[in-house]
C-alpha cells in the first residue's frame, strides 16, 4: 500500500487514537479514513497489545455524561482544561491533539484528588462534548457568585448552576435543582 503524506499524517492519527481509547467512529470522524482501514489497524494494534476495544460504540450526548453534580465538575475541569489548550479554534472544529492533552491533565488532577477513581469520564465522552461545544449545543458560562467559569452542555438534564457553588454558602442552597 502506497501511502501520500496526507493520507500518512490520518494513518498516525487515527493510530494515536485507537491508541488512546477513541471508538471506531470518533477516529472515522477526524480522520476520513475508511472503517475497513480503522478496523484493520485497530485488530493489528489489539494483536500487539497497544489497544483494547473501547466499551461502546456511540459518541454519547451530554445527557447521557453529566448526571450528577460530581460529573459536572469533572466535565468543566476538562473542557476547561481543553479550552486552554486549544484556545477559541475548538468553538469551531474538534481540536484532538488538545482535547488529548486536556484528558491527560484531567485525569492527572481526578487522580491526585482521588475521589471517584472508578468514574473517570471517558476519552469518547470527552470528544462527544467536544462536538457539543463546537456545534453550539455546550458552553462556558461565568458564575455570578464565585467567578469562576463552568462547562453546561444544554442537553444536560440535572442543574446547569455553577458545580463548585452547589451546595456552599451562597444564598438559599437548591442542591442540583433543576433550572428551566
Ligand atoms: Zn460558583
Amino acid at each position: 500500500m502506497q501511502l501520500g503524506t496526507e493520507q500518512f499524517d490520518q494513518v498516525a492519527t487515527a493510530r494515536d487514537m485507537i491508541m488512546r481509547g477513541y471508538i471506531n467512529n470518533a477516529v472515522k470522524l477526524e480522520t476520513q479514513l475508511s472503517m475497513k482501514t480503522i478496523r484493520t489497524l485497530r485488530s493489528k494494534l489489539t494483536a500487539e497489545g497497544l489497544a483494547k476495544n473501547p466499551r461502546g460504540r456511540q459518541i454519547r450526548q451530554g445527557q447521557s455524561i453529566i448526571k450528577r453534580s460530581e460529573d459536572r465538575e469533572d466535565v468543566t475541569i476538562l473542557m476547561l482544561a481543553y479550552r486552554s489548550y486549544g484556545g477559541d479554534n475548538i468553538l469551531m472544529s474538534v481540536d484532538i491533539n488538545a482535547l488529548n492533552l486536556a484528558y491527560d491533565t484531567y485525569v492527572l488532577v481526578k487522580s491526585e484528588i482521588n475521589r471517584h477513581p472508578v468514574d473517570f469520564v471517558t476519552i469518547n465522552d470527552a470528544y462527544g462534548l467536544a462536538q457539543e461545544l463546537r456545534s453550539d449545543d455546550a458552553m462556558f458560562e461565568q458564575c455570578a457568585s464565585c467567578d469562576l467559569e463552568f462547562f453546561i452542555s444544554i442537553r444536560q438534564e440535572c442543574s446547569t448552576k455553577c458545580p463548585f457553588c452547589a451546595g456552599h454558602a451562597h444564598g438559599p442552597t437548591q442542591p442540583d435543582s433543576v433550572v428551566v
